[in-house]
């Protein structure tokens, strides 16, 4: 944490700055309105298009700042005194290296952040239940009635928020292993909800990602906290400086796990019983996982029992994260567009145990593999409508493993989808779009893709 003082000295040094922002995402509106408000001279280049970037370049109306789009040149980099890079941009980028030759200094929002944040930081990342564990520990600060800022990777700016922040409110910040990656700080408390195959598109192995994800432990102090999942082999290999707690839904752990007490399975904090996992509203035994890293990550924020009970029993989920949209004619329509690796497919139909299942998956392939969850939907799934670039993957995947299954067919639109999934589904089943791929192939994100199945449906 800084002190104010050393917060002003670092703020007047953006002052005047010459700054470059290489990839106009989110994070980046965010990092250029700051910096130009702080006085910095700002350039903002893309490899996209103006037009692909439409969205973004309208929320910078009105800042004073000079545009590069539709590519890049490593005269950007000439004069910068700070190139801030987004998540997105890899490592090797032209003007990454560039800037690197050139002694230029590269940063990042989050490490601005990190540096400005007067507040002590919760960061959380994982490769899976981010969102929704940053989300319910968002809810527990809230209901013990500390301030607390939610955001980060979650979609929620948090830079534009730093000076209603003071030491006595608390960052509830979810990062992705991009943002960490480069990272030169770790908050005070870190939460690694799971570490296991995702993103291997981006990261060359599954050492590197671990190691990515790691450096949310690399810069603690021991007097912070390190909260970590038990069961995962991954998370079990990092070895944390700071105080550890874990999470386990398989033993006593120091931490939280689930144990049976007056007959009931419940939610245990540190041998007390907290509530019974039959009150989480949240489906699904990764969510008992979730709720568990959440409440020990809010034990070590000092938060009281009432407050993590209270935000456990009345918290109902995040957007797209096997969200019901609509029930009509006994069947329920469920949006779990986040689901973008098969991994997280297959999290999704096991949340269900009982209902028959329509599913709508495909979206574009990031090279993972298919085979369990192709076995997972053979079993599990009555009828799978196949949209997108990977419609063609899954079935193959399909076939292998179980030549067959034939309750496949495909579409050519979210309405086709939907409609074909609709006319095949009975009361009691559950049409579940839970992809196994990502959007890009068919939308900007993967809320565009829940909003469009979520419209899909309302129109039937
Ligand atoms: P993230 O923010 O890491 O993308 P979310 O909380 O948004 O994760 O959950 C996205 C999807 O990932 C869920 O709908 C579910 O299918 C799956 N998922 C969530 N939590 C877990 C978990 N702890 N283990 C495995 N899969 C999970």
């Amino acid at each position: 944490m800084l002190s104010s003082e050393a917060v002003t000295h670092q703020l007047a040094a953006i002052n005047g700055q010459h700054a470059l922002i290489i990839g106009l995402a989110r994070e980046g509106v965010d990092l250029a309105r700051f910096l130009s408000a702080h006085g910095a001279q700002v350039t903002v280049t893309d490899v996209k298009t103006p037009e692909a970037l439409a969205e973004s370049v309208a929320a910078l109306d009105g800042t004073s700042l000079t545009f590069h789009l539709g590519g890049h040149a490593t005269t950007d980099v000439d004069g910068a005194d700070v190139v801030y890079a987004s998540p997105g941009v890899p490592p090797d980028n032209v003007l990454l290296n560039h800037a690197r030759e050139r002694g230029v200094r590269v940063s990042s929002l989050v490490e601005l952040f990190f540096a400005l944040c007067p507040a002590p930081i919760l960061g959380i990342t994982g490769s899976a239940g981010k969102s929704t564990t940053t989300s319910l520990l968002g809810e527990m600060f809230q209901a013990a009635g500390r301030e607390a800022f939610v955001g980060g990777n979650i979609g929620r700016p948090l830079l534009g928020k730093l000076e209603n922040m003071t030491e006595r409110s608390w960052v509830v910040m979810e990062l992705s292993s991009f943002q960490l990656e480069p990272l030169q700080a770790s908050p005070h408390i870190a939460l690694i909800t799971n570490v296991t195959p995702n993103h291997l598109d981006r990261h060359p192995s599954m050492e590197a990602y671990w190691a990515a994800k790691g450096q949310i432990l690399a810069h603690q102090r021991p007097s912070d906290w390190a909260v970590l999942n038990a069961d995962d082999e991954w998370s079990l290999r990092y070895r944390p400086l700071a105080r550890t707690l874990r999470f386990s839904l398989q033993g006593v752990v120091e931490g939280a796990y689930v144990a049976h007490a007056g007959g009931q399975e419940h939610v245990m904090l540190l041998g007390e019983p907290l509530v019974p996992t039959s009150e989480i509203p949240l489906r699904g035994r990764h969510n008992v996982a979730n709720v568990l890293a959440a409440v020990a990550a809010a034990h070590a924020a000092d938060l009281p029992r009432e407050a993590m009970l209270a935000a456990i029993q009345s918290f109902n989920g995040v957007a797209h994260r096997l969200q019901t949209v609509a029930q009509r004619n006994g069947v329920t329509y469920v949006d779990d567009s986040i689901a973008t690796a098969p991994e997280r497919s297959i999290a999704a139909l096991r949340a269900y145990e009982r209902e028959p299942l329509v599913l709508i998956a495909g979206g574009r392939d990031k090279h993972l593999p298919m085979r369990e969850w192709a076995e997972l939907i053979a079993r599990r799934v009555k009828h799978v409508v196949l949209l997108g670039e990977m419609s063609q993957l899954v079935a193959d995947a399909l076939n292998a493993v179980a030549p067959q299954y034939n309750a496949v067919t495909w579409a050519s639109s979210m309405d086709d989808a939907v409609k074909q999934a609709c006319d095949i589904a009975l009361a009691g089943d559950v049409v579940l779009l839970s992809p196994g791929g990502t959007s890009y192939d068919m939308y900007q994100d993967f809320e565009e893709r829940g909003r469009d199945f979520a419209r899909a449906v309302h129109g039937l």
